[in-house]
Parts: C-alpha cells; structure tokens; sequence
C-alpha cells in the first residue's frame, strides 16, 4: 500500500507539532532545519541529564559490542546492578523491570491483587485512585486514571477500580471496603496540571493505609529519578509506599520501567506470575546503571532542587505583574504555570522563539528542564516566556478593542 504525501502510514493518534527533531545535546535539540532550540520539556521528563549524557552514552556503547538481549529466563548482572542501585537510592527492596510508565503502574496493580489474594488471602481487589490523576494507556491505567478523556469509547473498562477527589477524605472512607487491596496516587499530579499534594494529606493516607491494611502505591512516572529534587517525590513527604513505579527519567531516554516494593511484597510474584520480554535487558540495564552512577557521582537530586528554587523564583519575579498568568506551582524541576485561558498558542509562540515546552490540561503551561539546566539558560527561558506571554496579553487586549 502506497500513501500520499498528505497521508502518513501512521496512526493520527498523536497531534504533533510542525517540527522534526533530528538531534540533542545538553539542554539543546536542534530540527531538520538547523534550528536550535532550548529544551525545557525534556521529552516529557525523560533526558533528566540532557540529552546524549556522556556517561550514559560510553556505557550503553560499551554494552552493545558485548551483548544486546537476553531473555529473563537467564541471570542478568547489569539487571541485578540495576535494582540494587534503586534500592540503595530509595525504600525498597525489591524490583521489576519493564518498559514504559504505563507497565510498570499495571505490574504494581498486579503486585497489589496477588499479595491480597495469594499471600494475605483476603480477596481484595479494588484500586483506589483519585481524579484528574494520570496512570497511563493500557486498559488498566487508563481505568485507574482519574480523567474521562482517556476513557473516551474504550468501554468496558476492567472491573476494580474506584475514583474520588483528592483531599475528600469522607469520599475515600466510602469507596474504602474489605475489596480494598491498594490506594494509588500521583505525589505531584503531573499530566493534571503540575499540582503538588499538600503532605498533610498524604501523610494522613499512608496511616490510614497501614491501618486498613490497604497498599498505599506511589506513581512515581514523571516525578521520581531526581525531578522534583529527591530521588523520589514521596521522600518529600516522609511516607514509605509500599509500592511505587517509575519509567521516564530512568534509562536517560531508553525505554525502561520499573516497579519498586517492599520486602513483604517480594513473595507474591513468584516464579512465573509476571514477566517481561525486554524487561531489564543488558542495554537498558546499563542505561539505568549509568543514570543513577552519573546523578550520585554529580548530586542530581540536590542539583534539581536548587535549580527549581531558582527557576520558580525567577519565574514569579517575571511575571507577577502579569494578568494572563494566575499561579505558579512546582516542586523540583516540575513546574506548572496556571493561566487565565488556553496556552497551547503559546507553545507554538515559544517554538518560534526556539524554546520548548508543554502544556499540562489546557490553561498551564509545564516546564520541565532537565535536572542540570543552568542558571544562564533558566534566564534565558524565563525571559523568553514573559515574552511571549506579554505579547499574548498586548494581542488579547488589542483583540477586544
Ligand atoms: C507518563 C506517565 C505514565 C505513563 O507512562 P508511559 O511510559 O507513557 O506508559 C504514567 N503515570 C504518570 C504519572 C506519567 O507521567
């Protein structure tokens, strides 16, 4: 089948933006043109350490002139480093790898169910979400996900599942039952909105958690790896998940997941009840362990929280005198400005101005640098932004006359 110029061979499951990205380095990308653009959405939260990291790169090259894949039926050493890494970084003890944000959050699911089931034999089934919370696109995750968009003509929809608002605490006392088997939540709800979750809250859910005997599991997609200034957003909170996910930042752009639990839970994914093919392979494996080698040796945790305080600051400086621009919200290097009506206009604009960045819903905008940006390039994209959002404002203003 032949197609037209018009007509691609993919699916129009994405809407894309008129640009063809051919290449990245540090904080830069550049398009098919020659253009250079200042990257401030990091392939949404993937190269957390600039794109093509060094380190990173010599590591996975080193890797694939030895060995590229290797099923799971097989021990795996860089695997086995690579969990024992997260585990030194983090609460938790034991690890599975996968692919994508989307597995990783269906293989905690799966965890929590089985545990319920097989070890405790209580029977329990139910996940416990709350709205406007992204968990990903596979019919599990995008039941759990808090947002009737993603749900949009893929009925039926698997069964044990529930969804309340967040910080409706009597809401939740409802759906919770002897079915509950776990409560799964978003730290800082990204794809939301850049909404941080204020810590009385979470921390009321963890003892409420412990003491229900219900499984508290933290989505850990977006804000885990560094972003928010900890390795893990939860460690902002002074909670233990019993489990929690994560995928984006943490193979520095190689698609890599992975579910992250407790000692207890170790025993309920025995000898073939999960599994997968590429799950942890030798090359992403190496992508992990150089990630994580690369953030300790050089602090990145620390490196983002600095550099967010830096750019929030400057960000409310900028543009507090603005009327277009309503809040600000960040933690770490996740930021959300709120604004008084759509911006994707402005993502064009910042485009033209060869700056890069995202939307999150559609009146913020979501900044999401890598965690080594610097404060040179952080003024550069502040003052880009408050640009173009006055110029958005003067046109608005002329618009109405
Ligand atoms: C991106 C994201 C997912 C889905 O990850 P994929 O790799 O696209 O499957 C799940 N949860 C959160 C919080 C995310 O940001």
């Amino acid at each position: 089948m032949s197609h037209t110029e018009a007509q691609s061979a993919l699916f129009p499951s994405y809407s894309r933006y008129p640009l063809s990205i051919v290449k990245g380095e540090g904080s830069y990308l550049w398009d098919d043109q020659g253009n250079r653009y200042l990257d401030f959405m990091s392939g949404l939260a993937v190269a957390n350490l600039g794109h093509a990291p060094e380190k990173v790169k010599k590591k996975v090259q080193a890797q694939l002139d030895e060995l590229w894949h290797v099923s799971n039926l097989f021990h795996i050493p860089q695997q086995e480093q690579a969990a024992k890494l997260l585990t030194e970084v983090s609460c938790a003890d034991v690890v599975f790898f996968c692919n994508s944000g989307a597995e990783a959050n269906e293989a905690a699911i799966k965890l929590a169910r089985r545990y319920h089931q097989k070890v405790k034999g209580t029977g329990a089934y139910e996940v416990i979400t709350f709205n406007q919370s992204f968990h990903g696109r596979t019919l599990a995750t995008l039941t759990a996900t808090g947002q009737d968009k993603v749900k949009d003509g893929f009925l039926p929809l698997p069964a044990g599942f529930k969804t309340v608002p967040l910080y409706d605490l009597d809401a939740l006392d409802e759906a919770i039952s002897d079915q509950t088997a776990a409560i799964m939540i978003e730290m800082v709800q990204a794809e939301g909105g850049v909404y941080p979750v204020e810590p009385e809250f979470v921390q009321a859910l963890s003892v409420l958690c412990k003491e229900k005997g219900i499984l508290l599991i933290v989505d850990e997609v977006q804000t885990g790896m560094g972003r928010t200034g900890k390795w893990f957003a939860h460690q902002h909170y002074g909670i233990e998940p019993d489990i929690f996910t994560s995928a984006k930042g943490i193979a520095s752009g190689l698609p890599a997941g992975a579910m992250l639990a407790k000692e207890y839970l170790r025993e309920a994914f025995t000898p073939g009840t999960h599994a997968s093919t590429f799950g942890g392979n030798p090359v992403v494996s190496s992508a992990i362990i150089a990630t994580i080698e690369t953030m300790l040796e050089e602090n990145i945790p620390d490196a983002a929280a600095k550099a967010g305080d830096y750019l929030s600051t400057a960000l409310h400086e900028a543009l507090k005198d603005e009327p277009f621009v309503k809040g600000i919200r960040s933690l770490g290097l996740i930021v959300g400005i709120e604004c008084e009506g759509p911006v994707g206009q402005l993502v064009l604009e910042g485009q033209k101005n060869k700056l890069l960045f995202v939307t999150a819903g559609t009146h913020v905008i979501r900044l999401l640098p890598n965690l080594k940006v610097t404060t040179e390039e952080i003024d550069q994209a502040v003052s880009i932004l408050a640009s173009i959002i006055a110029t958005h404002t003067h046109n608005q203003k002329e618009a109405a006359k």
